[in-house]
């Protein structure tokens, strides 16, 4: 017998979580209240069977102390060995749902129960029901027989009809957490008699993705020789280090673009890579939900945990389960590119700015301005700042080189040099081989022989480029296209 079935809660004793419908259960029973239908609305996997099962043998208990069934009773004894006739399952998501339906309640709900106080019909998937089904349902809850009661169970509340529902008593339970979870495989553990490892209870919970289920059987798969190490699941399924996750995606986070490297090395070395990104999603998982006040600094973090989200279910459909995952990791590095794609724009604002004012100091109001005309509103102005005045410092400071080393002498030569390196601006060269060029007022002067020529050469694109080239070579030049 699997863990999970040997270790289904019984009684509410060892219905370890969902605390609050549990004590009102026991209280319903208790003080006798007389209702006919529950209904328990509750995510997948949260105990919904055996809190109805537990419930049913409960309310049929012969002895009840502390409303709690006792599990030695006739009733309780002839349920556990699946003999109590007078508990009717029934699954509204099979076929023979519709059946059960017309032939257990409609023709047998008003007969007395065999053995004990009360029929009850637990209808699992109630949302599943057929509105001839729903309608035959209502039509017994309207004048129910003081004998039968309903446990519904639904995972999809919604969808059941509001004429049904305000004929029941409705529980919400909540998904079961990490710590419930955590304790439960401690219980087992101990009854087991096997020795794990808090680490090794730890991933197993993190990789059940909070589902109860999926944890006892991670739980059962690991146990080996009355152990669980988390150095054995680790060897066994090629783990990383939960100190290398951290190391990895610090990396990632800061945009080092080695990182590519590196986990393709993870890869080669035999890594089970979807287990390994798993690990990753989970880390930044925990640490985003870990501290919402830092949620400002962390949306690299939330941006990294989309890509590779996106990726993981990608992944699902692809030929290479592990492609998604590098293109979600190089995306997520290179986006950088695209924040220097902007830096570069401001720089352009810079250099005509620089052309229509080249010896005054820059003002703040005119970057503003200019960035306003160009339309650059997406652009952070205390950002453009900070980079125009680096920019400035350099620049100066390559000037007083300059003029130190007396490398201040034009020669037209290498900027013709400097401009090939530009190929697709080739045909500027061309235009001002065969344009007139001199200097003068600290100016170069191309006089363009043909108005196809100076059209070509006068545009702002190549003015940009023309003045930024004269920058970095000579710095106090600047071009004036004339015909
Ligand atoms: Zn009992």
């Amino acid at each position: 017998m699997s863990l999970y079935l040997k270790y289904r809660p019984k009684d509410f004793s060892s219905l370890v979580w969902q605390e609050f419908i549990k004590e009102t259960l026991k209280k319903t029973i208790s003080e006798d209240k007389s209702v006919w239908a529950y209904i328990f609305c509750w995510p997948r996997w949260t105990g919904k069977t055996s809190s109805a099962r537990i419930f049913s043998m409960a309310l049929n208990c012969l002895n009840n102390h502390d409303w709690n069934p006792c599990l030695e009773c006739d009733n309780c004894k002839s349920f556990l060995a699946w003999k109590m006739t007078d508990v009717i399952e029934i699954d509204a998501a099979s076929h023979t749902g519709v059946d059960n339906i017309r032939e257990e309640i409609i023709e047998k709900a008003v007969f007395q129960p065999n053995i004990a106080k009360y029929k009850i019909y637990i209808i699992d998937e109630t949302h599943m029901l057929s509105k001839w089904a729903f309608n035959a349902l209502l039509k017994i809850l309207e004048e129910p027989p003081a004998h039968v009661k309903f446990i519904l169970a639904t995972t999809e509340v919604n969808k059941v009809p509001e004429t049904i529902l305000s004929r029941c008593q409705r529980y919400d339970f909540s998904k079961i957490t990490k710590n419930d979870i955590k304790s439960r495989l401690d219980f087992i553990a101990k009854e087991e008699w096997v020795e794990a490892d808090p680490e090794a209870i730890d991933y197993i919970v993190k990789n059940s993705d909070w589902w109860l289920r999926n944890a006892i059987s991670l739980f059962e798969q690991f146990i080996i020789w009355w152990k669980i190490s988390f150095d054995f699941i680790k060897s066994n399924l090629w783990l990383v280090s939960s100190d290398k996750i951290e190391e990895i995606i610090n990396k990632i986070l800061n945009k080092d673009r080695k990182i590519i490297h590196e986990i393709k090395e993870i890869q080669d070395s035999g890594v089970n890579m979807k287990l390994f990104f798993k690990d990753i999603l989970f880390n930044l998982r925990d640490n985003l939900i870990a501290d919402f006040s830092l949620w400002n600094e962390k949306t690299s973090n939330l941006k990294l945990l989309n890509l590779l989200w996106e990726a993981f279910v990608k992944s699902k459909n692809s030929f290479d389960e592990i492609l998604p995952f590098f293109i979600a990791i190089i995306t997520f590095i290179s986006g950088d590119s695209l924040i220097e794609e902007k830096i570069i724009t401001k720089k352009e604002i810079w250099w005509e700015i620089k052309k229509t004012d080249t010896k005054e100091v820059i003002k703040k109001e005119k970057i503003e301005t200019e960035i306003k005309e160009n339309k650059q509103e997406n652009v952070d102005l205390d950002d453009a700042f900070s980079i125009f005045w680096d920019e400035e410092i350099i620049i100066s400071e390559e000037k007083s080189k300059l003029e130190n080393t007396n490398t201040t002498n034009f020669n037209i030569e290498l900027l013709f040099a400097e401009l090939k390196k530009e190929w697709w601006k080739a045909f500027l060269n061309l235009a001002i081989k065969s344009s007139e060029t001199f200097i003068k007022d600290d100016k170069l002067h191309i006089k363009a022989k043909t108005k196809f020529n100076f059209d070509k050469i006068n545009t702002i694109d190549n003015i940009t480029l023309l003045n930024q080239k004269l920058i970095d070579l000579w710095f106090n030049y600047q071009v004036k296209i004339e015909m």
